[in-house]
């Protein structure tokens, strides 16, 4: 990629990353306190701990991306963005276009997937 193209796509997914970070903080700000409210009937406290348990796995996955995010830019200052945070190999363009917060290539991405990189994750602190 031509340096001055390679800028302007650094540009977009800055901007890609930035519009994502805030959907995601205002979409945990909007978010009520997670609450058990005292129900009338069995079936009533059966349906508000599906709901509870459907939050917070919500939740959960909405600070795991959020977290992704703030990282991949916190990589953009430090001139690591675009490396492959466990194998150190380039991330391919069309990758990013599509996952602009991904932290590994798709080669470890996959054993991340499996859970072998998570230990790797640890020590390194990237997640
Ligand atoms: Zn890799």
């Amino acid at each position: 990629m031509a340096p001055r193209e390679k800028t302007r796509e650094m540009k977009r997914l800055r901007e890609a990353l930035e519009a994502k970070e805030a959907e995601l903080l205002s979409g945990l700000k909007k978010r009520e306190g997670i609450e058990i409210e005292h129900a009338a009937d069995t079936i009533d406290v059966q349906q508000k701990a599906v709901d509870l348990e459907l939050r917070i796995v919500n939740l959960e996955r909405t600070s795991a991306l959020l977290r992704s995010v703030q990282s991949a830019l916190r990589r953009m200052e430090t001139g690591s963005y675009g490396i492959c945070a466990a194998c150190e190999e380039e991330i391919s363009p069309r990758r990013l276009a599509a996952v602009p917060w991904a932290p590994y290539c798709i080669r470890c991405q996959e054993l991340a997937d499996q859970g072998a990189v998570s230990l790797l994750e640890e020590v390194m602190n990237v997640a």
